[in-house]
């Protein structure tokens, strides 16, 4: 059973968001080891590096968790919380970095405009479920926060949400193991992907319905 964030079991947690922007460019990921970069990407990237570096901030009692590496068992993935702000509470979990009791707040930085997107809410969730696995508590929210805009949005963890990712974390585990790529749909996401060209989702193969058929039978039958 995996232990550490560091489990080669685990997937990366990153996947569930890139699964909820397009299933395909999870797979393409995944399973093609394919990655490219267009402005989008390399600006996000380097507006992250520049922003993070693991550390501990302290203010007053309260303490500021960055590039905090997490992990879930119940998900089967482990990644890194950008940020995760410890406010002092008498009812939070202890935590090996401070005294006291804490209660937990996750925050997912992202550049560019201010945008309210599933996958966000769905990897900050994901990253409420691993720090409530590894350090117990319960969760009731986090935030995504805009670095360009300087602005931050408080994403409520409802049951909802929270079985939305799980059932992605469930469906990108199905993709891996089964190895299968779903069919290319083209949208006005596929203007903004890096993948464009390795995924080509204008062109039509006689096989990629059928491909998509078995995928959609097999997320079906694994998710009921
Ligand atoms: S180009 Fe479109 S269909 Fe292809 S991976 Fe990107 S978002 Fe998905």
């Amino acid at each position: 059973m995996p232990s550490s964030s560091a489990d080669p079991e685990l997937l990366p947690l990153s996947w569930l968001a890139q699964y909820g922007y397009c299933p395909r460019r999870c797979a393409l990921l995944a399973l093609e080891r394919v990655w490219s970069e267009n402005e989008f990407t390399a600006a996000g990237r380097a507006q992250h590096q520049k922003v993070h570096t693991a550390r501990v901030e302290r203010r007053g009692e309260n303490i500021s968790l960055f590039e905090l590496p997490v992990f879930s068992r119940a998900l089967g993935v482990s990644g890194l919380c950008d940020c995760v702000e410890a406010a002092q509470s008498p009812d939070g979990i202890h935590l090996p970095y401070g005294d006291g009791r804490y209660r937990l707040y996750p925050v997912e930085y992202k550049h560019g405009i201010v945008r309210d997107e599933a996958e966000y809410h769905i990897q900050l969730c994901a990253q409420a479920i691993c720090l409530e696995e590894q350090f117990g508590g319960a969760i009731s929210a986090g935030a995504i926060f805009f670095i360009d805009a300087h602005r931050r949005d408080e994403v409520p963890l409802t049951p909802e949400l929270r079985k939305a990712t799980t059932d992605t974390a469930k469906a990108v585990a199905l993709l891996v193991a089964r190895q299968l790529l779903p069919q290319a749909k083209y949208s006005a996401k596929c203007r903004k992907c890096s993948m464009q060209d390795e995924c080509a989702p204008k062109l039509r193969h006689s096989s990629a319905a059928y491909c998509q058929t078995i995928w959609n039978t097999v997320l079906e039958e694994d998710l009921l």
